[in-house]
């Protein structure tokens, strides 16, 4: 079966029969090096040895709004999934994909609400990834719908991030929590520098935003590393691995595993946003000494940045390696520097 001759009938009938299912993609900590979550994606599963890719009916469900109907139907299963998953490590996130008209009726922030309060799940462990679709297809109820999962700490990603033409514009719009990085971007990383550019730019720009970084579509140990140094905070792609039927993830759970978890990428991040902050500290100072009286446009970035010296960024980094550096000369030297900027700062 595909895409052409998939009906509504068809989907109606597999909701009836309770034939969809989710498998779960394992997701890495780039930080750590350990499993940090999945993501769930649907698949259609018709008999014991036929499995339909969502490529097939995910479009028609969207365009023809039965979408809602399939998510509904989900969302019990996916709870159900999560106690299961956070029973053997509460650690676990679990990510969903949802559509628009996912949010023009209460209904799917109602269901993940409820399951809340009966301590069905715990909400931090939940995220949901929307592409720009909800924006651009938002009704009048998408924004609060949207705002009421905020405020239960459901974190929300933006997906398939880098490829539309409103991506930038929509990170401003809606609460999201982090980006994932389209999987196009990644493969396009190893074929020009410019595409490893606008790679970087687009890492470097939502860790502005404070905004957490996953790179899916990770297909090599080369892409894994170079993500890691660029700053991406978790991982997921075919070389960690496919996504998994639910007993199969949790046998992949429960096993002890390690991927690179080089910290010298988020370092990489702290060290820019030093300069960052270090130009933004020279304006406020200068704009001040010349418009004796008026507000410096620049304020907020410093704000923004604590000026503890252990509580930045750079400061976050540095001592929580303390441990692991301490005795070595060039690490120990970076401290006296660090400090004496922020005394200047204050
Ligand atoms: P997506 O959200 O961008 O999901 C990532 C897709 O990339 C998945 O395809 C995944 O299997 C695939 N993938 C993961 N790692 C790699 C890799 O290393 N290399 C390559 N080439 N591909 C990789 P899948 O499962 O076929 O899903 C396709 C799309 O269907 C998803 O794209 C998502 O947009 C949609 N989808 C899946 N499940 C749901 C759902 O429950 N609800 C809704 N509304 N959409 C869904
Ligand atoms: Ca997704
Ligand atoms: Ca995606």
């Amino acid at each position: 079966m595909n895409s052409d001759n998939i009906t509504l009938v068809d989907l109606a009938k597999a909701v009836a029969n309770d034939e969809f299912v989710y498998f779960y993609q394992p997701q890495v900590s780039m930080v750590t090096g350990t499993l940090s979550g999945a993501e769930a994606l649907i698949r259609w599963k018709k008999s014991d040895t036929e499995l339909i890719s969502p490529i097939h009916f995910i479009p028609l469900a969207e365009s023809s709004g039965f979408i809602k109907e399939i998510t509904i139907s989900m969302i019990s299963k996916l709870i159900r999934d999560m106690v299961i998953i956070n029973d053997l490590n509460p650690a676990l996130t679990v990510s969903f994909n949802a559509s628009a008209k996912d949010f023009s009726s209460p209904l799917l922030v109602d269901t993940i609400e409820q399951a809340a309060r009966d301590h069905q799940v715990n909400i931090a462990s939940l995220r949901i990834e929307l592409t720009e679709s909800v924006i651009l297809e938002s009704d009048e109820h998408t924004a609060g719908n949207l705002k009421r999962l905020e405020e239960l700490g459901v974190g929300l990603e933006m997906d398939d991030f880098g490829t539309g033409f409103s991506s930038l514009d929509m990170l401003g719009q809606l609460p999201f929590s982090a980006v994932k990085l389209d999987q196009g971007i990644i493969s396009r990383m190893r074929t020009s520098g410019k595409n490893r550019t606008i790679a970087l730019s687009s890492i470097r720009m939502a860790h502005s935003l404070g905004m957490d970084i996953v790179a899916e579509g990770i297909e090599s140990r080369d892409s894994y590393v170079f993500l890691q140094n660029a700053g991406c905070t978790t991982g997921q792609g075919y070389w960690i691995s496919r996504p998994l039927p639910l007993d199969k993830y949790l046998a992949f759970s429960s096993k002890e595993r390690h991927w690179p978890a080089l910290r010298l990428g988020l370092f990489h991040m702290a060290q820019l946003d030093h300069i960052q902050w270090r130009k933004a500290l020279m304006e406020s100072v200068f704009f001040r000494s010349f418009s004796e009286g008026e507000r410096s446009s620049v304020d907020p970035i410093i704000a923004a940045n604590d000026h503890d010296h252990t509580t930045c960024r750079l400061g976050k980094w540095y001592y929580g390696q303390k441990l692991e550096y301490a005795g070595n000369s060039l690490f120990d030297a970076l401290e006296e520097p660090h400090r004496r900027l922020h005394e200047i700062g204050r």
